[in-house]
């Protein structure tokens, strides 16, 4: 029997023993089939560009890290890769990239969204995961059909928050509450999440985080391990960080943990899982997710996107990949559900 009561309860949950995981992951996944179902929705990742005014001290894209080869996608490449996703039947995309806020930037999204929305008929989900943003600008990108948002906490805690970003306004973390309360405001299904496994992080942490994402009232959530990056200031620690496989397990804890605290939102099986462990997004449909991001940024760019190290590249066709991600999914015991936004069902609660 497994409930949550308390703080304590999610704890426990977390630094369940490896005999126990199985009922955990068991449990979890029960809970998801009861209240969603076992669909797997899917949303082609577009990494617009890597270019970001922001110095996050874990992210590789960071400005200050001059060894990153900057790239902007051109409206073609984006609209192409968004109407390929819409006849591979992805249903939604996400755009995500480093954060910029000048007019230029800001009208630049909008006339992509109305592009896409255009030349699909409407038919295809936007979500937008581009940092931090004015309310007149989250205003304007939902008015031209962004309808979800993603926007990280990364972490509730708010002075492991300032250990991981510089002391300056632009990495405020009373600012990053703030716009996803916002963005909520807006009326966006509004998706947020952690970094599992920081150096400084405790388990005490990461429950606080679940905790904070029930508290916001949050619809969708992704969460992975975090994975030091050599040319940013947090590498400084990697020899302290939790192994590689313990983040992966951590993880795994989390997402089960979350899925039986709220079993109405949506879940993603995140990239980072996937850089540790090949079947990692699998995994993590088994722990309980039912969202797969699968990436279809132009190859030649593809590359550039490194937030982490080794995050995993492949050569494949969106055609091709998405048929094997089909059949993978099929052995966990989900299927994908083709065409559909797969809005959470966590959202149109009243
Ligand atoms: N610039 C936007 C979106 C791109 S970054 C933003 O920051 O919101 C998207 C996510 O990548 C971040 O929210 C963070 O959680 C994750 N990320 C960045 N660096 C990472 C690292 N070293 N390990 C794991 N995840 C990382
Ligand atoms: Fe920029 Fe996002 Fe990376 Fe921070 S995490 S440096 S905002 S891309």
């Amino acid at each position: 029997m497994i409930t949550i009561n308390n703080k304590e309860d999610i704890v426990a949950l977390l630094q369940c023993p490896p005999e126990r995981e199985e009922e955990l992951y068991r449990v979890a996944v029960e809970s998801r089939n009861k209240t969603i179902g076992n669909a797997v929705y899917l949303r082609g990742l577009i990494e617009i560009s890597n270019t970001c005014e922001k110095d996050c001290l874990y992210c590789g894209i960071r400005k200050s890290n001059s060894s990153a080869q900057r790239y902007l996608l051109s409206d073609k490449d984006v609209i192409d890769a968004a109407l390929e996703a819409y006849e591979q039947k992805l249903g939604s995309i996400v755009l995500q990239g480093g954060e910029r806020s000048d007019p230029k930037y800001v009208l630049w999204i909008e006339h992509l969204l109305k592009e896409i929305k255009k030349q699909t008929n409407e038919r295809l989900g936007i979500t937008l995961s581009l940092g931090e943003q004015s309310e007149d600008t989250y205003k304007r990108w939902f008015d031209s059909g962004a309808h979800r948002y993603l926007l990280r906490i990364e972490t509730s805690n708010e002075s492991l928050y300032k250990k991981i970003h510089p002391d300056t306004p632009l990495h405020s973390f009373y600012q990053r509450v703030k716009c996803i309360e916002l963005l909520k405001a807006c009326g966006y299904q509004t998706g947020s999440g952690v970094m599992i496994g920081l150096p400084f992080q405790t388990v005490s942490d990461l429950a606080d985080d679940l905790l904070f994402l029930q508290k916001m009232d949050i619809d969708m959530v992704g969460m992975g391990p975090y994975l030091e990056h050599p040319n940013t200031p947090l590498y400084a620690h990697h020899k302290q960080l939790l192994s590689l496989q313990e983040r992966l397990r951590l993880s795994l804890h989390m997402i089960s943990t979350l899925r039986i605290l709220i079993p109405d939102v949506n879940i993603a099986a995140t990239t980072a899982l996937q850089t540790i462990d090949p079947l990692g997004r699998e995994k993590g449909l088994m722990a309980g997710a039912n969202v797969i991001m699968p990436n279809i940024t132009p190859a030649q760019d593809r590359k550039k996107y490194n937030l982490y190290q080794n995050k995993p590249f492949s050569e494949e066709s969106t055609e091709d990949a998405i048929q094997r991600l089909a059949q993978s999914v099929e052995r966990c015991g989900c299927s994908i559900a083709f065409g559909q936004w797969g809005d959470p069902q966590h959202f149109r609660r009243p």
